[in-house]
């Protein structure tokens, strides 16, 4: 999405690593070298002498910088197996297992991660950004707040609950921030879409795990309730599709180097007692290449490197995923080879035509589409609901199915979203109840 816009002036970014900051370029910066080049053409190499120099010493501290090639990272690399790829059994034995684990009802309902991120939420952590509040109680205020997003789910009666995500400012930003092999800057801002702009991180070096990220939110809220609480990680092709990517290496290989980072977590979480673990696709979907000979390659890297962080976890552990505007036709082939237990995806505002790829294909695996568009301050009511369902129940068999709404809830406010999800429950419930 954000591939072709670039961030305004390098110069602005005083916190960089200096090596790092040598090695980039942003707008003000390229306009800088195009008119060196026309110098260099105007008058002779020699016109530019310095500032060649300078980019040439820049160009070989990058060959060889230790921030940027890890040789353990290689090594890693080099050791992927076609065993770290495959889930220990089929789809078809490890839901045995799973079914019999969790023991959750026909049409399980769950959300997709993240509950609204209210003005008190955002207030919190920009004051704790600013100083102004410690981490302390930065950590206090979001405990409470996971802990009362627990309370509530509980209280609507969903099936699978989640965290709330209280303590992610966005979900790659998140991750990247963890993560050795990122930048992050102050005043990068790239338009997103009309007038939304983030700061992507830039991912300039071999990519590895100092210590685990997620692990303790996810205990914390699981400690709080007695039903499964998924835990939340990012895909490793959504952090690479949401990132700015070294070029020195192919992004299928970065790609990879982010998978086995995210494929450690996955296993830390299961060994910490997740029970199931949403890895997210957002952006799997987005990151297809416009020329249609290259979409075999990209689909290729892509669900190869979500099987690897994916695969590591025993048949017992449910890996869930979700994608964000599926139009799923053309790559349904790539979503099945993916082999994840349960795919939630955006469904509603289509009223299920997007399920239209499940009707010649026999997608084998659980599915989630969404029955409740969070992209409007709506309240669906249940009848609403229990229709789209009806709708996709047309395509897919009902063990496959999974009630949630489209997307992640952060956007909303309390008042939408809890009466929305008790329709959504009631929804649910109502159709258990007839079948
Ligand atoms: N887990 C994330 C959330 O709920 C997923 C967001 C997304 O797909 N864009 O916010
Ligand atoms: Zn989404």
């Amino acid at each position: 999405m954000l591939a072709a816009s670039c961030p305004i002036d390098l110069d602005l970014e005083t916190d960089l690593d200096p090596d790092v900051k040598s090695w980039l370029a942003f707008s003000v910066q390229k306009i800088g070298e195009l008119a060196t080049l026309g110098r260099v053409l105007a008058k002779g190499w020699e016109e530019a002498a310095d500032v060649l120099a300078a980019s040439e010493g820049a160009a070989v501290t990058r060959e060889t910088s230790p921030n940027v090639h890890n040789e353990n990272v290689a090594k890693r690399m080099a050791a992927i197996d076609d065993g770290m790829r495959r889930r220990r059994s089929s789809f078809a034995r490890r839901a045995e297992v799973q079914r019999a684990r969790f023991g959750l009802p026909t049409f399980p309902t769950t959300t997709i991660g993240s509950f609204p991120q209210t003005a008190e939420v955002r207030k919190a952590r920009a004051a704790h950004a600013r100083g102004t509040m410690s981490d302390a109680q930065h950590e206090q205020f979001l405990k409470e707040q996971t802990a009362r997003a627990v309370r509530r789910q509980e209280d609507i009666g969903l099936d699978v609950l989640v965290h709330g995500e209280f303590e992610r400012n966005d979900m790659v930003q998140y991750f990247g921030e963890q993560l050795s092999g990122f930048a992050f800057t102050k005043h990068g801002w790239v338009q997103s879409y009309g007038s939304r702009c983030v700061r992507l991180p830039i991912l300039f070096g071999d990519v590895s795990r100092p210590k685990p990220m997620a692990v303790e939110w996810w205990r914390y809220a699981q400690s709080l309730t007695k039903k499964p609480l998924k835990a939340m990680v990012t895909g490793p092709v959504t952090i690479l599709n949401w990132s700015f990517v070294r070029d020195d290496i192919p992004r299928s290989e970065a790609c990879r180097q982010i998978a086995l980072a995210i494929r450690d977590e996955v296993i830390d979480l299961e060994r910490s007692g997740a029970m199931m673990i949403q890895i997210d696709e957002a952006a799997l979907r987005e990151g297809l290449p416009l020329r249609k000979s290259q979409c075999k390659t990209y689909l290729g890297w892509a669900v190869d490197s979500f099987r690897i962080c994916s695969s590591g976890v025993a048949d017992e552990t449910q890996i869930h995923t979700h994608m964000c505007y599926s139009e799923f036709n053309d790559i349904i082939d790539a979503i099945a080879a993916m082999d994840v237990d349960v795919i939630s995806i955006e469904t509603s505002r289509s009223k299920m035509q997007l399920l239209d790829a499940f009707k010649s294909y026999k997608y084998p695996n659980e599915i989630g589409p969404g029955v409740y568009d969070i992209h409007s301050p709506r309240v669906p009511d249940a009848a609403e609901m229990k229709n789209l369902i009806a709708l996709a129940r047309q395509r897919l068999s009902d063990a496959q199915l999974s009630i949630n709404p489209d997307c992640g809830l952060k956007t909303r406010r309390w008042d939408e979203v809890r009466p929305a999800l008790i329709n959504m429950v009631a929804a649910a419930r109502e159709l258990r109840a007839a079948s």
